[in-house]
């Protein structure tokens, strides 16, 4: 049967209905499942029978949340973590083996750096960073024990594009997986698997629960992948809460009209900031000032909620800005019915150097906003008076 359109999917992708016709689905809050003799048993053990066991391998709200996202990127099969974090470490450890190798773009999430640089060489594996305006380098960059090349776009926190088709001809050519965290674009604004990934990792702590309640981090891709991936998971223990996948399950059927109305907000402020005197630099994807405007314009259906902009008078600046929000939250989540706006030079990305910092676009007055979706009246006259 053919897939029906993603807004429909989103809610009519359901788990089975149990004996009561319940119409929404229920939460099922248990560790474990019974079985209904020794046979039944030993075949739920072998690959003879798909079945819910125990939660820390799959449970019945996991699976509805998985396979939603699944139909929403146009991906096989998919896992659910605890967090997306644990969805980004699995996915590593799930797919790579002491000595292999990483190409990645420079900027990262703060903790995706840090695995990469802390974590992942105690297990003997190293990353190279391309510059995310210079893919032309990635080739280069590429070694014999390459084995995954990764990005996010749009980037956290400097709001950067990278043309996805191009990494996905490169990974093609050289045979290694394209990994891409689509957390920034949500799978309703960007399918990365149109343009060659061979897996998506989203952080659903962000618009996927949309109302900052609950963390939680999905892999979905090529099925013979995430095989490998849930089974380092279902023995290591990353697994996403039923409850957790309960919520979010819930949240994707609203997923859509929430998306929208952020990017409706979220050009209106960004357009407010452009014309500002105390803002020096507006980057949004789908502003025509945007340096990689063309390539956002190809692959995303709307230029999403993050806003990253430069005050006037670097780090004090950005601080002092700060200092005069009244109503927007400061805040270190994204993705919000609140509208957060953080100052990554001197909090999430304080630890790197200023060179670092540099080279992933993070200058000293760089400012992110999440927009919400609070009345943009409301949220332009606070940014202004603060900016004032
Ligand atoms: C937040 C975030 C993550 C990590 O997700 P958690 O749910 O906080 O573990 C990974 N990648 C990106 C782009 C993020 O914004």
């Amino acid at each position: 049967m053919k897939d029906n359109h993603f807004e429909t999917e989103a809610i009519r992708t359901q788990t089975e209905r149990s004996q009561f016709l319940e119409h929404s689905t229920p939460l099922y809050l248990s560790s474990s499942f019974v079985f209904e003799d020794a046979e039944d048993m030993r075949a739920s053990f072998t690959e003879e029978k798909e079945r819910n066991i125990y939660s820390r391998f799959t449970n019945p709200n996991t699976s509805e949340f998985i396979d939603k996202v699944c139909k929403m990127e146009g991906a096989e099969s998919g896992y659910a973590f605890a967090t997306g974090m644990s969805a980004v470490f699995s996915t590593f450890a799930g797919l790579l083996s002491s000595g292999d190798h990483i190409v990645s773009a420079s900027s990262v999430f703060g903790s995706t750096h840090a695995l990469f640089t802390k974590f992942l060489p105690k297990w003997n594996i190293e990353t190279s960073y391309f510059n995310i305006n210079d893919v032309d380098a990635i080739e280069s960059l590429i070694q014999p024990n390459t084995k995954i090349l990764y990005a996010e776009s749009p980037t956290n926190p400097a709001v950067d594009i990278i043309d996805l088709e191009i990494l996905g001809k490169i990974a093609k050519k050289h045979n290694i997986l394209l990994v891409i965290d689509n957390c920034f674009a949500t799978p309703y604004l960007q399918n990365p698997i149109k343009f060659g990934a061979d897996i998506v990792i989203h952080s659903a702590t962000k618009l996927m629960d949309g109302q900052g309640r609950v963390l939680g981090g999905v892999a979905v891709g090529r099925a013979d992948l995430i095989r490998e991936i849930y089974l380092f998971s279902r023995n290591t223990g990353p697994a996403l809460s039923p409850f957790n996948a309960w919520v979010l399950s819930k949240s994707l059927e609203t997923l859509a009209v929430r998306v929208d109305k952020h990017c409706e907000n979220a050009l209106k402020v960004a357009a407010f900031l452009e014309g500002h005197e105390n803002v020096s630099l507006v980057k949004y994807p789908f502003l025509k000032s945007h340096p990689q405007y063309e390539i956002a314009k190809k692959q995303m259906k709307l230029g999403g909620n993050i806003i990253a902009f430069e005050v006037k008078g670097g780090v004090e600046g950005g601080r002092a800005f700060l200092n005069k929000i009244k109503l927007l939250s400061l805040s270190a989540n994204l993705g919000d019915t609140r509208t957060i706006v953080t100052h990554p030079a001197s909090t999430t990305h304080s630890k790197l150097s200023k060179e670092d910092r540099m080279e992933t676009g993070i200058t000293d007055g760089l400012v992110r906003i999440s927009v919400g979706l609070e009345h943009t009246d409301d949220i332009i006259s606070d940014l202004n008076q603060a900016l004032n």
